[in-house]
């Protein structure tokens, strides 16, 4: 493998990334990990915390090495010093002045000039400075691993709208955007739970359970701007997505997903065929499901029972308009969803709507993930 910036071929510097925006504990992680399972696509998980947790903080990769070990990501990050001459730290400075500052998203929503956007206020060329080392780590990704197609599961919206600008106004990245929802009540279970520190099961840090009502607004307002930065995107490299949907009828989905890359969906057929579990290669960070040997897609059920009565009408009240938008309905999409297709649910009401519907996938050690798109 080259690693000079004149060996790179045109699909290496102009690489295709397959962004998922939405909510954390959506099947994010286990819809990149299926993704991953083809032939010309490679699952890098949540993108956004590479270089802070793993090249600078050391966590664990998938494949059980701490990331400085893995021969993986160790090449990956020689290619991309050299493509940028940057320092890491410098990088993710950068980084989360732009996607860890919510003044920024404002800004960039505002404003669909990069080249004007002030990030600290002190030089105005700090955003192209991100945006290109952004691109030289998908470069870096896709020659290390050979791979035409590359998943971003960071979901973070503003990161997908920056990475919407790098597509449309630098011209850096082929980028395809996937909306991935989960029911609500399903994310507020998730959102319940409580996970002690432990870096080799996939937990960097103590996660305390959250409130109803916390969890119901922040799936509100994530899922609306995530529309928002959606609707900035061209139609035909957008989908939607419910997770349920995926994990319900993973084969319309597969198919669907084929249409929406324009790649065979036969790899991901013969998997299902085989009944073989996903495998997680090098994930750096994501939900801890991607440190499990083998990975299943599972329906998301475990909310229905879980939560009270009280606990759903809740969420109902302060975010079912938004749900329903989604096709969900009081009744939980398994019960009403057919092995044919998720296409029987109703999409959200983008500024232009996407063109495919999607279901979604879970994980076999929890039910969390609900994907789907219109
Ligand atoms: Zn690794």
């Amino acid at each position: 493998m080259k690693s000079q910036r004149h060996s790179l071929d045109k699909s290496i510097r102009y690489p295709r990334v397959v962004f998922i925006v939405g909510t954390g504990r959506s099947g994010s992680t286990v819809l990149d990990l299926f993704l991953g399972q083809h032939p010309t696509i490679q699952s890098a998980g949540e993108l956004c915390n590479v270089v802070k947790s793993g090249w600078v903080g050391g966590e664990f990769c998938s494949c059980g090495e701490r990331v400085p070990l893995c021969r993986f990501w160790t090449e990956v990050r020689k290619i991309w010093e050299e493509l940028t001459g940057a320092k890491p730290e410098d990088y993710e400075s950068l980084r989360s002045l732009v996607e860890g500052n919510r003044r920024t998203l404002w800004k960039m929503l505002r404003n669909d000039r990069p080249e004007m956007l002030l990030l600290s206020g002190k030089e105005p060329g700090e955003f192209l400075a991100y945006a290109q080392w952004t691109a030289a780590l998908y470069r870096a990704i896709a020659e290390v691993s050979g791979k035409t197609l590359l998943i971003d599961s960071s979901k973070n919206p503003a990161r997908a709208l920056a990475l919407v600008l790098m597509d449309h106004r630098l011209d850096l990245i082929d980028l395809y955007l996937i909306h991935l929802v989960r029911d609500i009540r399903g994310f507020v279970w998730s959102q319940r739970k409580s996970f002690q520190r432990d870096e080799r099961a996939g937990v960097a840090h103590d996660l305390s359970p959250r409130p109803v009502w916390k969890s119901a607004l922040v799936w509100l307002f994530v899922n609306s701007i995530s529309e928002r930065v959606i609707a900035r995107h061209d139609l035909e490299r957008t989908l939607f997505l419910r997770y349920e949907d995926f994990a319900n009828d993973t084969l319309q989905t597969s198919l669907k997903l084929a249409s929406f890359l324009n790649i065979a969906a036969q790899p991901w057929l013969e998997m299902m065929t085989s009944h073989k579990p996903l495998q997680a290669g090098h994930v750096v960070a994501g939900n801890r499901v991607r440190m499990q040997r083998h990975i299943n897609i599972k329906p998301d059920n475990d909310w229905q029972t879980h939560l009270t009565t009280f606990q759903k009408v809740l969420c109902w009240f302060l975010a079912g308009w938004k749900a329903r938008q989604y096709g969900y309905t009081w009744e939980p999409v398994a019960a009403r969803t057919t092995t044919t297709g998720g296409h029987t649910l109703a999409g959200p009401h983008y500024v232009h709507s996407p063109r495919t519907t999607l279901d979604t996938v879970a994980t076999p050690s929890e039910n969390q993930y609900g994907l789907h798109k219109p």
